[in-house]
């Protein structure tokens, strides 16, 4: 199945609004197996959508609108794509009546034109609206599918999740659906990671390999087509089974979870504890363990020691590391290993990590910007410190030492 998404809206035109829905639905097609040929942008203007549609329909098989769902006189999309494909408009009940009592519940009286919310292009499967009132349709005519959604990316986002990606499925029929590993990995930059895999990457054909970077993590998700998981899996293993080999070191999860809800995992089935003692992060790596739901079984709590003050008197790091001349410093091995160990004894937790380093934008203590020491103090172990020469801006560094520190665990 070949794809456009028409995105509906003098807004995006103008530059007032970012298209992040087309974004979400491409995303959204390709993990259906779908390939996404064009995207489109066109105003809220009923000749030039038509067009749009006629266009799209040469060059593609399945068009996905987003926008222009709405009750106002300027959302045009259903009433564009029903006079296109020759078809009438009807009313859908149940939305017609989750409006009425919508209205009623509120006390205000019925705007006659929020009816238009309701309204079914004739043949078409209505998509459930979780989140809000117009009803999406979906249809397929002289062998091309329709599917229309709602602009608000809060409506559109779960319309297509659910009813949207389930109709299409049925579209597809079995044998497409789209099975995937996102293969996630710390410690390793991602040229680094490609560089590592760049023979398959450049052979690959089925299974496909495509890398991804964000926020601090690389990945690398590995699919393919197949009817069900056992077939999928017998597809993957090879490529697996190769790409682990190759980066075993880095590869801490097989699913799409960041590092912070890898060691949260891991900490619970080992049934130890973390503390974390953190300079430069200025508490960051904490809200990152404590976004994970059940953390509070493993992170015991922390100390954010951004002072020399806090690191001397909290975490027992001595004045003669800290200061003077010929002094290590702040930012150094010799303390982030006095941060972690002071930590870990302070609060008696199996593992304690500590970060320091200089974020930027300048140079502290004459070091350069980036440069960071991680840290790992352990119950009855030697003490570690890594030394990180990082790139970026201030938060991209930031973040990336936390990454970096919660990776200290995996090896
Ligand atoms: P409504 O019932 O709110 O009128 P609608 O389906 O008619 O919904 P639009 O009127 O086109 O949708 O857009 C409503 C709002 O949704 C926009 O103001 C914008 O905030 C958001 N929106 C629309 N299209 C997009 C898009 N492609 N990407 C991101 N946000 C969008
Ligand atoms: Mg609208």
């Amino acid at each position: 199945m070949r794809a456009e998404i028409i995105a509906v809206g003098t807004e995006l035109l103008l530059g007032q609004i970012v298209n992040t829905n087309a974004q979400y639905l491409s995303r959204g097609l390709a993990e259906l197996g779908i390939d996404v040929y064009y995207q489109t942008v066109v105003g809220d203007n009923k000749e030039r959508l038509m067009q749009a549609i006629g266009i799209a329909r040469g060059r593609a098989d399945l068009l996905v609108f987003t926008g222009g769902l709405g009750p106002t006189l300027d959302d045009l999309t259903r009433d564009a794509l029903a006079e296109y494909v020759g078809r009438g408009i009807g009313l859908h009940e149940p939305t017609m009546e989750k409006i009425m009592n919508m209205f009623a519940s509120r006390g205000g009286a019925f705007v006659e034109s929020n009816r238009r919310q309701a309204m079914l292009i004739e043949g078409a499967t209505p998509l459930r609206n979780d989140t809000g009132l117009a009803v999406g349709n979906a249809l397929t005519v002289d062998g091309i599918s329709y599917l229309l959604l709602p602009g608000p990316p809060r409506e559109m986002k779960p319309m297509f999740d659910n009813d949207g990606s389930a109709w299409l499925k049925e579209q597809l029929g079995p044998s497409a659906a789209l099975h995937s590993v996102m293969m996630k990995f710390a410690g390793i930059g991602e040229s680094m990671l490609e560089d590592l895999l760049i023979d398959l990457i450049r052979e690959q054909q089925d299974p496909t390999i495509a890398p991804y970077a964000k926020e601090g993590e690389v990945a690398v998700r590995v699919s393919t087509k197949a009817t069900d998981a056992d077939e999928a899996a017998r597809k993957l293993e090879g490529t697996l089974v190769e790409i682990r080999r190759r980066t075993r070191e880095y590869l801490y999860a097989e699913d799409d979870v960041p590092i912070e809800a890898a060691v949260v995992r891991m900490l619970t089935q080992q049934q130890r504890t973390l503390t974390l003692a953190e300079s430069c992060t200025g508490g960051m790596l904490s809200g990152l363990v404590t976004t994970i739901p059940g953390s509070a079984v493993v992170y015991k709590g922390g100390i954010v020691s951004y002072s020399n003050e806090v690191k001397m008197k909290q975490l027992g790091v001595s004045r003669e590391l800290l200061e003077g001349p010929g002094a290590p410093g702040a930012i150094s091995a010799e303390t982030a290993a006095v941060m972690a160990e002071g930590m870990r004894a302070a609060a008696d937790s199996d593992f304690a990590l500590s970060v320091t380093g200089n974020a930027g934008p300048s140079a502290a203590e004459d070091k350069p910007v980036g440069l960071v020491y991680v840290g790992l103090a352990e119950r009855g172990g030697v003490t570690r410190v890594e030394k990180l020469q990082l790139s970026g801006d201030r938060e991209g560094i930031r973040l990336r030492a936390a990454k970096r520190a919660l990776y200290m665990l995996w090896q």
